[in-house]
């Protein structure tokens, strides 16, 4: 029996923050570890998907190496034979199946994509594959039968359109596709826990990102141990002279509980309880700065250690079965088309 397929796609560049390695890294491995015996786990790296916008080539092919060594750096095991981790544009069966699929879709219901609205509205260089892109994400999921794909709300539209192809083409030509889960399965499934926000050092009210516009208030993964400590003790507080967990009250407080909290590998309310009372802030400060450069010093340490050969291997491993598991599919549907003769 064939194992249902979860599948995700790691979308990563070089300067991530901590709330990228907490909100997004760190769930995603966890979710890898503890599937895999239940599940085949598809991790891909959608590098096809990376220039929708244009962005600058001369880096992209460095970039998703980098891509990979972050994530295993983080802690995800490539030595796990249910993980595949491969690059989209190495099976190249996405492409094909992008295009056969790109031929049963209305230009009407790729207009309404809001994601496409957003991103193209006043812009003049928007390129047809931006428009394109959500039917490649179809091809990503349909050609290895995934059932389950976690998605964040501005994938959910294209999650919708996913299942209403796959539903088109096997009303039309009998079984091709296994159609994904609806995106409140898809949630029950993974959990709902969004919740997880790491704020702005320097304006906790806003999530930390690496658009903000001081890099004041951003940890970098690449950050110096020791300027990462700087931003931490320079981290906008309050007057209340009192260490408590009121995000409302005490934003920047509170999110220095949570990176304390994070960091620790402790529970929030630990936390809380821990340091409850503190009167000192710049204390308080001094021992999560001191987490963020352990963090950082130990984090940069696994990244330098991080075999490429042993990446570009696991690569290579999982582009050979991507291709053969995503080949079948696609035969499938060449046939049903009348690209391939009829079984
Ligand atoms: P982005 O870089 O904003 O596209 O986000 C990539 C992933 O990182 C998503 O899963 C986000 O939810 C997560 N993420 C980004 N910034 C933060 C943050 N400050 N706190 C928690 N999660 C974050």
């Amino acid at each position: 029996m064939t194992k249902p397929v979860i599948l995700t796609g790691l979308r990563a560049n070089n300067d991530l923050t901590l709330g990228n390695y907490f909100g997004g890294m760190l769930p995603i491995i966890d979710m890898a570890k503890t599937r895999s015996g239940d599940y085949q786990i598809n991790m891909f790296i959608p590098d096809l998907h990376s220039f929708t916008t244009p962005i600058d080539h001369s880096a992209l092919y460095e970039q998703i190496l980098q891509t990979a060594k972050l994530f295993v750096a983080a802690g995800l095991p490539i030595e796990d034979e249910n993980i595949h981790l491969y690059r989209q544009s190495y099976v190249p069966a996405h492409s094909e199946l992008t295009w056969i699929l790109d031929c049963f879709t209305g230009v009407g219901q790729m207009s309404r994509m809001t994601q496409f609205k957003d991103k193209s509205t006043g812009k003049d260089d928007v390129s047809v594959g931006l428009f394109n892109y959500p039917v490649l994400m179809a091809a990503d999921i349909l050609l290895y039968s995934a059932t389950y794909v976690p998605v964040g709300d501005d994938q959910t539209q294209h999650l919708e359109f996913t299942r209403d192809i796959a539903e088109r083409m096997n009303t039309r030509f009998g079984e091709l596709f296994v159609v994904p889960e609806p995106v409140k399965k898809q949630h029950e499934f993974f959990g709902n826990d969004q919740g997880l926000r790491v704020m702005d050092l320097a304006d906790p009210t806003k999530k930390m990102s690496k658009s903000a516009r001081s890099e004041k208030g951003v940890i970098f993964l690449s950050d110096d141990p020791a300027l990462a400590a700087k931003k931490v003790m320079s981290a906008t507080t309050d007057d209340k002279a009192f260490v408590a967990y009121d995000p409302l009250e005490q934003p920047g407080i509170s999110n220095l509980l949570q990176i304390s909290a994070l960091l620790a590998g402790d529970t929030l309310e630990a936390t809380i309880e821990r340091n409850a009372g503190q009167t000192r802030y710049g204390e308080f400060k001094a021992e999560v700065a001191k987490h963020v450069s352990d963090f950082l010093t130990s984090f940069q340490a696994n990244l330098a250690d991080v075999n490429e050969a042993d990446i570009l291997q696991k690569l290579e491993q999982s582009e050979m079965k991507m291709n053969n598991q995503a080949n079948k599919t696609l035969y499938k549907v060449q046939q049903a088309v009348g690209l391939r003769p009829k079984a």
